[in-house]
C-alpha cells in the first residue's frame, strides 16, 4: 500500500477529521498508488493520521475512509453500509414514507457513495474512482437490505468526468419499472429513475414540504422551480385554493401534473408555465399577480467560492420579485442548495430583497435538509440546503 505524506503544518484538517486532502497539503506519494487505490495517510513526521482511497486525477487527491488501521476490505464496505442502512430504521418503519435516502456519501462515512430508496428500488450513485471500486459489494449489501429487489445505477454526474470516469447507467440488481410509485408523508410520487433529475426526485425537502403545506389551505399558492411539484402536491392536499407552478424542464412538469392528479388536485385550479423563473415571475409581477404563499426552490447558483456573490445577487433577485407579488402578510418559503453560500449570506440576500421591496421580512422557520440528509459535523461541506419560512408583512 502506498503512504501518502501530508506536508508539515498542513495536518490539521486531517487531524480534525475532515475527509478531504487537497494536492497542496501533500508533500509526497510512497509507493505507487492508482486512481482509486487505498493509502496510508501520515504527518510530515511519519506519523499514522488514517486511511483513505486515492486519485492523482482528483482535485480532491484523497478522501478519507477509516482514522485507525482497519483493513479497507469487503467487510468493511459491507459493515459501513449497513450501518447508514440503520440509521435510516425510524424512517423505514414508517407506512407513511418509503422514499428516503439511505446513504448520504461522506456524512455516512462512504466518501462518493450516494444511495436512494425508493419504495423496493435503490438507485446509486458512484462518484469517484475509490468507491467504483467497491461497487460489486455494494450493490450485494444494498440488495441484501430488507425490501430492496432492484438496485439501479444513475452515475450520470459531472462529478464522475472530474474523477476520470464515464457515465454509468442502468440496472445492476433485480428488475425496476422506469417510473417507480412511493408515498413521502402519506403523499403519492411517481418518481422516473431512469431519467429524472438527481436520482429522481428531491428528498431532501421531505420536511420542508410539510413545513410549509401547514400555511396553505385555502391559498394561491405559487411553486417556482417546482421540479415534480413536490410542495405543489403537499398543497393541494392542504386545501390551497389554486396552484400556479414554473420550471424550466417539460418533462418536469409533466410528471408534477401527473402528481397532482395522482392527489386528488382539481386539474382546474392548476396551471403549469415552462419558462425560466425569473422571466415568468417579471411578466406576473408587471400584470399584478398576486399570491398568498410562494415557494422558490432554485437549483444551485453557485459551484464555488468564486461564484457566491453572483449568487447571492441572484437569491437577491428572485426573492424580491417573490416578495413583490405576495399579499400583505403572505409567506415565503425561499431555498438555496449552494454548499458555497452559507446560511447567514442567505439570510442576509433574502433581507436585501425586503429592504428593496419595502416589505418586512419575518423569519418564522429556519429550514434545512432532512435527517436523512446528516451534516457531519467536521465537514461542513455537507450542509447543502439552507432556507427560510417568511411571513412578509
Ligand atoms: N422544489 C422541487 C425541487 C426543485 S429542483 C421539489 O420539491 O421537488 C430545481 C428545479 O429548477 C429543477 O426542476 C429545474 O428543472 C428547475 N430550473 C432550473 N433552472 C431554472 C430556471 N431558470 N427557471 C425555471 N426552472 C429552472
Amino acid at each position: 500500500m502506498a503512504t501518502v505524506t501530508l506536508s508539515p503544518k498542513r495536518d490539521r484538517a486531517t487531524r480534525h477529521r475532515h475527509p478531504w486532502i487537497f494536492a497542496a497539503s501533500i508533500a509526497g506519494v510512497k509507493g505507487s498508488a492508482a486512481a482509486g487505490d487505498v493509502v496510508d495517510v501520515t504527518d510530515a513526521r511519519g506519523a499514522f493520521l488514517g486511511r483513505g482511497y486515492f486519485n492523482e486525477q482528483s482535485r480532491i487527491r484523497v478522501r478519507m475512509l477509516s482514522w485507525d488501521d482497519t483493513p479497507i476490505d469487503d467487510s468493511f464496505w459491507r459493515a459501513r453500509v449497513q450501518a447508514a442502512v440503520r440509521r435510516r430504521e425510524p424512517l423505514a418503519r414508517s407506512a407513511e414514507t418509503n422514499a428516503y435516502r439511505m446513504i448520504h456519501a461522506e456524512a455516512d462515512q462512504l466518501p462518493g457513495l450516494i444511495a436512494d430508496r425508493y419504495a423496493e428500488s435503490v438507485v446509486v450513485q458512484f462518484l469517484t474512482a475509490g468507491i467504483e471500486r467497491a461497487r460489486d459489494v455494494i450493490v450485494e449489501t444494498l440488495a441484501s437490505v430488507d425490501g430492496v429487489r432492484c438496485v439501479f445505477e444513475r452515475s450520470d454526474t459531472a462529478s464522475r468526468t472530474r474523477e476520470g470516469l464515464p457515465a454509468s447507467v442502468g440496472m445492476l440488481h433485480g428488475e425496476a419499472p422506469k417510473t417507480v410509485d412511493v408515498v413521502e408523508n402519506g403523499h403519492a410520487f411517481a418518481v422516473n429513475i431512469e431519467s429524472g433529475q438527481k436520482t429522481g426526485f428531491y428528498l431532501d425537502q421531505r420536511d420542508n414540504r410539510a413545513l410549509v403545506a401547514v400555511h396553505t389551505r385555502g391559498r394561491d399558492v405559487l411553486d417556482a422551480f417546482c421540479h415534480t411539484g413536490g410542495f405543489a402536491v403537499y398543497a393541494a392536499r392542504a386545501g390551497a385554493r389554486s396552484l400556479t407552478l414554473i420550471d424550466s424542464s417539460g418533462p418536469a412538469l409533466a410528471g408534477a401534473r401527473a402528481n397532482l392528479e395522482k392527489n386528488g388536485a382539481d386539474a382546474s385550479t392548476v396551471v403549469t408555465h415552462q419558462a425560466d423563473v425569473f422571466e415568468e415571475l417579471r411578466v406576473m409581477r408587471d400584470a399584478g399577480r398576486r399570491f398568498d404563499v410562494i415557494v422558490v426552490d432554485p437549483p444551485k447558483f453557485a459551484t464555488n467560492q468564486h461564484q457566491v456573490d453572483k449568487a447571492l445577487r441572484a437569491y437577491k433577485d428572485v426573492n424580491l420579485l417573490a416578495m413583490q407579488m405576495l399579499a400583505p402578510e403572505g409567506i415565503l418559503a425561499t431555498f438555496s442548495c449552494s454548499q458555497a453560500v452559507d446560511a447567514a449570506a442567505f439570510t442576509m440576500a433574502v433581507s436585501w430583497a425586503g429592504v428593496d421591496a419595502a416589505r418586512d421580512v419575518q423569519i418564522i422557520r429556519r429550514l434545512g435538509q432532512g435527517i436523512d440528509h446528516p451534516i457531519l459535523a467536521t465537514f461542513p461541506e455537507s450542509e447543502y440546503l439552507k432556507g427560510l419560512l417568511c411571513r412578509v408583512a
